[in-house]
């Protein structure tokens, strides 16, 4: 071997192996703000086998997961950061395919709930949405209640900042009243916002009058 081909290789090896390591990259709230961006727009470019859109699939999965006050067309637009003409034609195209029912609200007999269908909930059985929950359910379980804390202090944050509903469940929120405190007897939960009893089902669904149990004081009024 040559001197200079040895020097060469020598030098080689040296920066291999002595090389001062890089600092670990920092993640910056740019960074973070386009990774949270980009998995959004990657789960809503899955369409799955039912063959509905992406702005389809999002309001099956709000109905899917909203509690009885909030199965509106007004609230999924609330949700949907949108206008209520916006989302009218999803809901139609969803009813008239037969994922979606309306009924009368029973309490005011003018409003319209919409329900899932037995097709409906076949369909969001298969959701494409299920890849994504997959990996974050792959996720050790004190970095998913980690990740779901900082993501949802965000959300609010967001909605605050744009006098936007929040969206959250029963369980999270201000209004719940434990047993003793509700005049709908001693076995039941309910809400001191609505003045309506709560099931089991209801905690752990999405309410367009959610308020964060610590942010009730910066509710809009
Ligand atoms: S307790 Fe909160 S989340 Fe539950 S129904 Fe009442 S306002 Fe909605």
């Amino acid at each position: 071997m040559s001197a200079l081909r040895s020097v060469r290789m020598c030098t080689v090896v040296a920066l291999r192996y002595y090389a001062p390591m890089p600092e670990p990259y920092e993640f910056d709230g740019a960074d973070i703000a386009e990774l949270l961006i980009q998995i959004g727009r990657l789960a809503y470019a899955e369409s799955g086998e039912a063959g509905l859109t992406p702005t389809q699939w999002m309001a099956l999965r709000y109905f899917a997961r909203a509690n009885r006050f909030s199965r509106t067309v007004s609230a999924f637009a609330d949700y949907h950061a949108t206008t209520r003409g916006t989302v009218s034609q999803t809901v139609k195209t969803l009813t008239e395919r037969g994922y979606l029912s309306r009924r009368r609200s029973e309490s005011d007999g003018r409003s319209v709930r919409l329900d899932l269908t037995e097709k409906g909930r076949d369909a969001i059985a298969a959701d494409p949405l299920s890849r994504l929950i997959g990996l974050i359910d792959a996720l050790p379980s004190d970095a998913q209640q980690s990740l779901a804390i900082e993501i949802s202090g965000i959300a609010s944050g967001l909605s605050q900042a744009l006098d936007r509903p929040a969206f959250g469940p029963c369980r999270r929120c201000r209004f719940l009243t434990n047993d003793e405190q509700s005049a709908h007897g001693s076995a039941q939960a309910s809400c001191r916002y609505l003045n309506e009893p709560l099931d089991a089902e209801d905690l752990a669904r999405l309410c367009v009058n959610y308020v964060a149990a610590s942010a009730l004081e910066s509710r809009p009024s």
